[in-house]
């Protein structure tokens, strides 16, 4: 492949195109915008602990992840399958008897959810195995994950104890108003691999990405800007007449830079890569997230053998995440560190110190017998856009990688569905739609 490429954005998606496309001969350069790549998936350390900039995971079964990442290089710490459901008094694990069948005899005892539900969940577990992994996302007949789990006879009961807390942290929607397709496809991930992070955190991911780039031959701009994207010859996208065979591009940088070029790829965040192309159906609509991340000396264990803690009984914090009892890279050898995740757009305003309380107080009603008076900030995360809205119908409406016009491609995870598994897969299908312009 001869030929010149410019990608914008250097998140998941950006970086894998980037690396394919020079993988496959390309002059590459990619321009992000922050000082490091990563886009949404970033790290920070902060007093001597690593910080995920907002609570995310890495499910090891997703087919990217095998694609484009050494997974054994990113030396991931999983959590074990299943959560710990909590209210005032009482903690109770639900596991997987397919893949962890020890966790799965408290998980048969505990009476959060009836044995009739555990059942139509391995009903459920081995009709999503049976499907096609490219079948899950735009068909015809999408409805929201509580419709959804409605149609298959589970209790109001497993869905309140269980899957509001427990999706509503993949989904970042507690309210379960989310494309159920969303819930079918992690669902069925979660039944054949992990959970977990890297050691070393989450920006392990983008970096390993972006040291395949480089080694390809990309050329990495950080503080990179991109004002506009004109095709050959004609004005800014979004106004220009369209001429499909157009021939080449610039990109034109806020320094006032531009760079002529054949093929441009535009992976920048959603609302970005809208204002970038003029491609109306680039979903804008925002979920925001926040995470708090809490210190305490390290000691007693939260006896959860890796699981996340689930909030049964309140909306705030909606779990509670035993980070380092899961990474112990993630805190200094004295410290143990807690995520805790809030959801909605209300949390984004309240104080650091009534969501300290919040987990303080959760805390102490689900281990009654422990004193959390010592519970300190480190550090809270306010993410507005971190993922892009998904309700029912979103999928089949989404653009494709070449709906801008001329040499111009998008990459995102708005092009798939808002994960790491979309954005992988994104750069790998925009880097293919890039290559026919070369
Ligand atoms: C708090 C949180 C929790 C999440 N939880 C999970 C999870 O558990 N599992 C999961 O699979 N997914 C999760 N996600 C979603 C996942 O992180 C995203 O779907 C994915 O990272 C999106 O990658 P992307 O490359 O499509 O976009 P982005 O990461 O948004 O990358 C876009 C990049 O473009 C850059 N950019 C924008 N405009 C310009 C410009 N004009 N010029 C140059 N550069 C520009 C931006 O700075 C950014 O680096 C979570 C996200 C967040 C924030």
């Amino acid at each position: 492949m001869n030929g010149d490429v410019t990608v914008v954005g250097g998140g998941l998606a950006g970086l894998v195109a980037a690396a394919r496309l020079a993988e496959a001969g390309a002059d590459v350069t990619l321009y992000e915008r922050r000082p490091e790549v990563g886009g949404r998936v970033r790290t920070e350390t902060v007093d001597g602990f690593t910080l995920d900039r907002g609570f995310q995971v890495l499910f090891t079964s997703y087919p990217a992840v095998a694609a484009e990442l050494d997974a054994d290089a990113l030396d991931i710490r999983r959590f074990a399958p299943g959560a710990t459901i909590c209210r005032p008094g009482s903690r109770a694990t639900l596991s997987d008897p397919l893949r962890d069948p020890l966790g799965a005899i408290p998980s048969l005892l505990n009476d959060e959810v009836s044995f009739s539900d555990k059942l139509r969940t391995l009903a459920l577990r081995y009709d999503l195995s049976n499907r096609d992994a490219d079948d899950f996302f735009g068909g015809p007949d999408d409805s929201s994950i509580r419709e959804y789990l409605r149609d298959w006879g589970f209790a109001d009961e497993y869905v309140e104890n269980f899957v509001e807390p427990f999706y509503g942290g993949i989904t970042l929607d507690r309210s379960l108003s989310t494309s159920k397709e969303v819930f079918e496809y992690t669902f069925r991930a979660m039944g054949r691999g992990a959970i977990g992070v890297p050691a070393e955190g989450m920006s392990a991911i983008p970096e390993s990405l972006a040291d395949r780039a480089r080694e390809a031959g990309v050329t990495i701009e950080t503080g990179a800007d991109v004002e506009t994207v004109r095709t050959a010859g004609q004005g800014r996208i979004p106004f220009r007449t369209g001429a499909a065979d157009a021939e080449g591009a610039t990109v034109e940088l806020a320094d006032g830079s531009t760079r002529e070029t054949d093929a441009v790829v535009v992976a920048a965040t959603p609302p970005e890569a809208r204002r970038l192309t003029g491609v109306e159906s680039i979903p804008t609509e925002a979920v925001p997230n926040v995470t708090g991340w809490y210190a305490l000396p390290a000691g007693a264990s939260f006896e959860t053998g890796k699981r996340i803690l689930l909030n049964a009984a309140e909306e705030s914090p909606n779990a509670v995440i035993p980070m380092s009892e899961v990474a112990p890279e993630y805190a200094p050898d004295d410290r143990a560190l807690l995520a805790a995740t809030f959801l909605g757009e209300e949390s984004l305003d309240r104080p650091a110190d009534a969501l300290r309380d919040d987990v303080r107080d959760a805390l102490a009603a689900w281990y009654p017998e422990r004193d959390f008076a010592g519970l300190e900030t480190v550090d809270v995360n306010r993410v507005r856009f971190a993922q892009f809205a998904q309700p029912p119908g979103v999928h089949a409406s989404l653009p494709d990688p070449d709906d801008p016009e001329g040499p111009v491609v998008l990459a995102g995870d708005y092009t798939e569905w808002s994960s790491i598994q979309g954005a992988l897969e994104s750069g790998r299908t925009a880097a293919e739609a890039a290559g026919g312009y070369l």
